[in-house]
């Protein structure tokens, strides 16, 4: 690991002054669960860390609200999921963070660190292959001629087809969230869809942040119908295992027919990935393996699969059609 410079921020305030001094080669430090095996991998070489364990005090809070549930950027991964109102009322969001990662890891990470991991795409984490226009510009993509089955069917770019790994950012994508941000220029509040973008040219931008903004919590709108909700994880093994596929559904049925749908999907796109149009495909019909089976056909229209990504395709669709069926089942 290269050396750094390591501050300890009391206060986000503080920790926002410490970001603003580094400029551009600041990196903030949460639960270090993902930040720091990239610093030994030697692909991230910030010049300053900025520990902001202590804004947990200011910005680790589950709050449900009567118009919304409000989660803290510092909240850990396991707090949330054992929340008994998110369990109850936001099924989905609780299935994300119990089925992502280890227990360990989930005690020492927050939401925050967790909404901007990035790709496990090995070509990327081993600095072995000089080909990665994600870890250097213009340098090549070794993925796109080599290994690429765990890589993204959705939103890649002749530059980089990496898939985002998490899961959480794909229940908050689903349930149309919202992030507040912090920044040197004051704060801010983006929808979820509108934090992470798509390689297109430049994969090494992953994000909309500013260099120093501060995630310090994300919103996510109350309807009593979101209790139809459920995360469907697909992966090689059965656990400790990142998605190579996985689908955030949300139903609210009426009358036999699906009144609105909340549809994301995961481990198969550049980025937490809204299905909008599986969401529309399925709106004013009953739900039945046909019009889920019609939204799945949707959701993929545009996907890429070549080679030994081509399986993804099928197995995206029916992680879609299945995660949709189990949600229609669901005693609400
Ligand atoms: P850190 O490592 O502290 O930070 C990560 C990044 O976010 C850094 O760049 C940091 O600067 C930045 N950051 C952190 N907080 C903020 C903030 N508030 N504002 C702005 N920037 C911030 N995840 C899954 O979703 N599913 C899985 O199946 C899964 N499996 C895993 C398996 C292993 C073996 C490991 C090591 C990780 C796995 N993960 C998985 C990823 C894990 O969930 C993340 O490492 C973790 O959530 C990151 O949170 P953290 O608080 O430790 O982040
Ligand atoms: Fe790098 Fe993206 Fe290619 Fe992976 S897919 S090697 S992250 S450019």
């Amino acid at each position: 690991m290269r050396p750094f410079h390591y501050e300890h921020a009391a206060d986000r305030a503080q920790a926002l002054r410490a970001a603003g001094d580094a400029g551009g080669a600041v990196q903030y430090l949460a639960g270090g669960t993902t930040l720091i095996d990239l610093m030994k991998l030697d692909v991230m070489r910030p010049g300053i860390v900025v520990d902001i364990n202590e804004l947990q005090r200011e910005h680790g809070e589950v709050r449900p609200e009567r118009d919304r549930l409000r989660l803290g950027a510092l909240a850990r991964m396991s707090d949330v999921a054992a929340d008994p109102v998110v369990r109850r009322d936001y099924p989905v969001i609780a299935q994300s963070l119990d089925l992502a990662a280890s227990p360990q890891i989930r005690n020492m990470a927050s939401l925050g660190g967790n909404v901007l991991q990035r790709t496990r795409c090995p070509y990327f984490r081993d600095t072995g292959w000089r080909a990665c226009n994600k870890r250097d510009p213009g340098s090549g993509c070794a993925a796109i001629t080599g290994v690429k089955r765990r890589l993204a069917i959705l939103g890649v770019s002749d530059r980089c087809i990496a898939n985002y790994p998490g899961d959480f950012a794909v229940a908050l994508a689903a349930l149309r969230a919202s992030v507040d941000l912090e920044g040197p220029k004051g704060s801010r509040v983006i929808p979820i869809e509108k934090l992470h973008r798509l390689p297109a040219q430049t994969p090494h931008v992953e994000t909309t942040l500013d260099p120093g903004e501060l995630i310090t919590g994300f919103s996510v709108p109350a309807a009593p119908w979101l209790r139809r909700s459920l995360f469907l994880k697909i992966r090689d093994r059965q656990s400790y295992e990142f998605a190579i596929a996985s689908a955030a559904v949300a139903l609210d049925i009426a009358d036999g027919a699906v009144r609105q749908a909340r549809i994301a999907l995961g481990g198969l796109a550049a980025k937490p990935w809204s299905a909008s149009e599986a969401e529309a495909a399925l709106v004013g019909h009953p739900l039945s393996e046909a019009t889920a089976q019609a939204a799945a056909e949707q959701a993929f229209a545009r996907a890429v699969a070549p080679g030994d990504l081509a399986f993804k395709l099928e197995l995206g669709r029916r992680t879609l059609v299945r995660a949709l069926l189990a949600a229609g089942a669901l005693e609400v």
